[in-house]
């Protein structure tokens, strides 16, 4: 069986990487997963980070990167669509992998995409967000994939080659490489309906005046690139819309951390990189004070 890691930090943007560089100082084991590109690779020019003057954001992310791996961090990517708190670790679903953490730091950026109505309340019941992790429980059933993010088109085609029945939702033209035999809807996803299962998709098509259609299906799969921590983790507390955490950068489920953007204002580099290393060191201590009561009870 895989070691349980110490530390799993999820998102390698500044805050990401500061906490597995200080994970890594205080001498855990450190996963560091991430999706797309940080925010940061997008930034033209920065000025207020110190000790880089009139810097982009590309510049300054190879920056960071090449200093987190030197330290023995390695990047790897993919998409975390679960996290599941159990009694004395934490199951993260890994694109389908399912990895084990003592303590995990969420460092996920803003969530850029607003929930769909019915979202959160069918959410484990028909809606999914990982084709690779719950495809085999539609097979011969109706789903749509509503695809918003780069590797959509990939996992329409996974799910259409184990037997489900596909039709793929998207703002914009038929993707390139969607399977021939998979239906296809040019709209946006409105609403999810159903109350013990998902029933029915409500879409708006372009040139209809905003007039919703259904489409009869019983799952949808929502592949954006970014999940809005509460739909990452059951029962995380937010405020104002960014994961509530205190001075410790601690969230309300014990061994949960989270740092930088998704906590709050300012959304700052320097905010995220400090927040990464309070929220390491102190998954660190966790950790620490955790062995430290077993050793005692084992006794
Ligand atoms: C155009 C622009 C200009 C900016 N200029 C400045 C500036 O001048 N000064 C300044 O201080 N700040 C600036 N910022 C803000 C700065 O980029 C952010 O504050 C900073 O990037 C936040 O870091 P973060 O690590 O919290 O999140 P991010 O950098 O957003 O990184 C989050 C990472 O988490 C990954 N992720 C999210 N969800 C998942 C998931 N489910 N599974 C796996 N990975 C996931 C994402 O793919 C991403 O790589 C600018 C931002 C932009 C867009």
């Amino acid at each position: 069986m895989e070691e349980i890691t110490d530390i799993i930090v999820i998102g390698a943007g500044p805050a990401g990487l500061s906490a597995a560089i200080n994970g890594i100082t205080r001498g855990k084991t450190v996963k560091l997963l991430t999706n797309t590109e940080s925010y940061l690779a997008k930034a033209e020019r920065v000025d207020n980070y110190l000790g880089f003057h009139k810097i982009d954001g590309q510049a300054m992310m190879k920056a960071f990167t090449e200093h987190a791996e030197a330290m023995g961090a390695t990047v790897e990517t993919g998409k975390v669509s679960n996290i599941f708190p159990m009694k004395k670790q934490f199951l993260v679903n890994f694109g389908g992998d399912i990895l084990t953490a003592r303590t995990v730091v969420l460092a996920t950026g803003v969530a850029k995409t607003k929930a769909i109505r019915g979202e959160q309340e069918l959410l484990g019941k028909g809606v999914s967000y990982c084709a690779t992790c719950d495809g085999m429980l539609y097979r011969g059933k109706k789903v749509a994939v509503y695809g918003l993010a780069e590797d959509a088109v990939e996992e329409a085609n996974y799910l259409h080659e184990i037997g489900v029945l596909v039709t793929f939702i998207a703002a914009k033209e038929r993707p390139e490489g969607l399977h021939d035999a998979i239906g296809f809807i040019r709209g946006s996803v409105v609403e999810i309906q159903g109350e013990a299962n998902v029933r029915s998709i409500r879409y708006k098509a372009p040139g209809t005046k905003g007039e919703e259609t259904a489409l009869e299906a019983e799952g949808i799969f929502i592949l954006q690139n970014s999940i809005a921590p509460t739909a990452l983790i059951d029962g995380l507390a937010m405020e104002n819309g960014y994961v509530a955490v205190d001075r410790h950068m601690a969230t309300n489920i014990p061994g949960l951390y989270a740092a930088g953007d998704c906590t709050g204002l300012p959304l700052q580099i320097a905010k995220a990189v400090g927040e990464g290393l309070v929220a390491a060191q102190q998954a660190a201590k966790y950790i620490d004070e955790k062995k430290a009561q077993s050793n005692k009870e084992e006794k």
